[in-house]
């Protein structure tokens, strides 16, 4: 296709800024000329600003931050944000010689009411016991807090279905043929455990008791329009 530009105010950059794309496929070329953002980061970053005016005061924790756009962000702008990784060659809690701290989403080693944000993006559907997960992310969230996250709801209205899945001895069950998204940390990539419908909403309420909201925006003049870049937020209501 020919160059896709339009000139728009970036929610990362917070200024006006160019987005360019050379590909139909927005997704993951919709890039700032600022700050090197795709859709999804700018959509994230722009619902945190938007539910927690504040972010620069709070506790923030994000599991697997990405290299640019709303993780380098918070970096820079939030005392209190801190970042994890997941080794499994590692005990949890421990730093790994990369400098990230270990920690696996189904076992956290925080102590509960402890954050009010934690962010993913694009994690969740790389976990092999998403509930197991979702029950320790409400843990460690203070009472009111948040998670912000992305994940990609390929299966919109259709049910959830699980990729692949771990037996009780550590085994990769693959209920389909493999699929892997880039991993920063890992050259083989990430094995895709879940195919998300809309649904997820009900499970984490159903697992986690986080009332849930799915948010989809659409704004070309933020640089934020693609396929797959709803933003999802879990309050903690107690
Ligand atoms: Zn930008």
């Amino acid at each position: 296709m020919d160059k896709f530009q339009h000139d728009g105010w970036c929610p990362i950059c917070e200024k006006n800024e160019t987005f360019i794309s050379e590909h139909s496929w927005f997704r993951d070329h919709l890039l700032c000329s600022g700050c090197g953002s795709i859709p999804r980061e700018r959509a994230i970053f722009k619902i945190i600003k938007d539910y927690f005016p504040d972010y620069k005061n709070l506790m923030i924790h994000e599991t697997s931050p990405g290299v640019r756009g709303a993780s380098i962000k918070l970096q820079k702008e939030c005392i209190h944000y801190t970042t994890s990784q997941y080794f499994p060659s590692i005990p949890s809690g421990s730093t790994h010689p990369s400098g990230y701290r270990c920690e696996n989403l189904e076992a956290l080693t925080f102590s509960d009411n402890f954050f009010d944000v934690f962010i993913s993006q694009d994690v969740m559907e790389h976990i092999f016991n998403p509930e197991k997960a979702f029950k320790e992310i409400v843990r460690v969230l203070k009472p009111g807090g948040a998670h912000i996250f992305t994940v990609p709801i390929i299966n919109k209205t259709k049910k959830s279905e699980r990729w692949a899945s771990m037996s009780d001895n550590g085994e990769i069950i693959y209920h389909h043929e493999p699929e892997y998204h880039g991993n920063p940390v890992d050259a083989k990539g990430s094995l895709v455990t879940m195919h998300w419908g809309y649904d997820i909403a009900s499970l984490i309420q159903e697992v986690a008791k986080m009332p849930t909201v799915i948010i989809q925006i659409d704004d070309i003049d933020k640089g934020i329009r693609a396929e797959y870049i709803d933003v999802l937020v879990s309050i903690k209501q107690y």
